[in-house]
């Protein structure tokens, strides 16, 4: 077993790194402030491959893996977590595709959206089904040529921005997860539209918004998989969508164990720096023993999915504990900055703010525990 990352994920790694400290760092609190979308950097991260890293060159991706994917992830997040948000959710939205699209598919949507010509968008959740999506009420009415949808999702990330939408829909009579479909829906299809955009506690720069269907037209060509494979389209795609979570949670401890140690070895109390006190060492330490376990479970998990291994339950244990340490470390951070830590001049605010989200979207800590514990149980069958 090696632990050593290949030479090609250490240059990822660093590419990441530098376009996130030049292009991400000195930019990140003014847009959190002002709530900037930034649609210039997803085309720059588009160029540099970031939007389609687990897509194979024939379908325009950068082809560089999952544990690339989450070693970029991680370094966005560490300067701005929400464009680590939309790089998560635009590498999620060409899942559904890969893995069931059709060959017209891929040519007309995959391409583009790895390549960053398009942005993808994944839309699940109801305003009665976030946890339990089978219970979703949108409805896909098999009309001949077309689906007919009608409905409403909420919590879409960057739908205001986005160009084609992850769509799962209901075309079953059947209850429960069964009787779901996926689709792929063009922006400017009729019946169509975004909605109200959500005010946040954090990643303020990332869009959040309402998306309505009304009597909208979807051609059958657009239909993902088999009509009823909707389900499992989404969790596959979920399984992705997880470790990119844990992964910008893991940028975010990072980021807050970085400030902790600067803060710390700076400001002084009682005529010593604060670092010398045993109370701020042991915060530090907890940081950053949660943080090392965190990048081996996240690394594992990519490492099984770049192996075409089950990762399942690994993407969840690594979502629930990096999303977990995420909080933990925001609030130790916090703690060590004292009173400045609470001021918008000191950037652990905002992680702190920025850290909240991740123990709940996709899937909380609570639906995290759920599958890791069904997985368990599953193999003493
Ligand atoms: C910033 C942001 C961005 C998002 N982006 C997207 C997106 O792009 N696309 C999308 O589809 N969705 C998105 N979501 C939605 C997100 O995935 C849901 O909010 C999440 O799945 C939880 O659903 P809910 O909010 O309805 O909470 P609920 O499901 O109502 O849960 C409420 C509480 O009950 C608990 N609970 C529920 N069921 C169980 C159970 N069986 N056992 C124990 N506890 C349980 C939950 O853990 C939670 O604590 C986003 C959300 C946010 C906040």
């Amino acid at each position: 077993m090696s632990f050593q990352l290949t030479e090609e994920q250490e240059m990822v790694r660093l590419m990441a790194r530098d376009f996130a400290a030049k292009e991400l760092e000195p930019v990140a609190a003014e847009r959190d402030r002002l709530e900037i979308f930034p649609l210039d950097v997803v085309k720059q991260m588009g160029e540099l491959g970031l939007l389609g890293m687990m897509v194979p060159a024939e379908y325009g991706g950068a082809d560089a893996g999952a544990v690339s994917y989450c070693l970029a992830l991680q370094e966005i997040a560490y300067s701005c977590a929400s464009t680590a948000l939309t790089m998560s959710v635009a590498n999620l939205s060409t899942e559904p595709l890969l893995h069931f699209g059709d060959e017209a598919q891929k040519s007309e949507y995959l391409v583009k959206l790895a390549e960053g010509e398009l942005l993808g968008c994944f839309a699940l959740t109801e305003p009665e089904a976030g946890s339990d999506p089978g219970s979703m009420s949108m409805t896909a009415d098999d009309r001949g040529d077309h689906y007919l949808v009608n409905g409403t999702k909420v919590f879409i990330t960057h739908g205001e921005y986005a160009d084609v939408v992850n769509l799962i829909a209901r075309t079953g009579p059947e209850k429960g997860s069964r009787g779901l479909s996926a689709f792929i829906v063009e922006k400017g299809t009729p019946g169509f539209s975004v909605g109200a955009r959500e005010d946040k506690l954090g990643l303020r720069s990332s869009n959040t918004v309402e998306l309505h269907f009304n009597d909208c037209r979807v051609p059958k060509e657009n239909l993902v998989g088999r009509p009823g494979a909707g389900f499992k389209v989404a969790m596959i795609a979920l399984d992705s969508g997880r470790i990119g979570i844990a992964s910008q949670a893991l940028g975010i401890a990072r980021a807050c164990l970085d400030e902790s140690i600067r803060y710390a070895r700076k400001r002084r109390q009682f005529g010593k720096t604060i670092s010398s006190f045993e109370a701020i060492q042991w915060m530090i330490a907890d940081m950053a023993t949660g943080i090392e376990a965190s990048n081996w479970l996240i690394l594992s998990a990519a490492w099984k999915k770049d192996k075409g291994l089950p990762f399942t339950r690994e993407a969840s244990m690594a979502k629930l504990f990096t999303s977990e340490l995420a909080n933990k470390s925001a609030y130790l951070a916090l703690q060590i900055h004292g009173g400045y830590g609470y001021l918008k001049d000191f950037k652990v605010e905002r992680l702190y703010r920025d850290a909240r989200v991740t123990t709940l979207y996709e899937g909380t800590s609570e639906v995290q525990r759920l599958v890791i514990a069904k997985n368990l149980l599953k193999e003493h069958d």
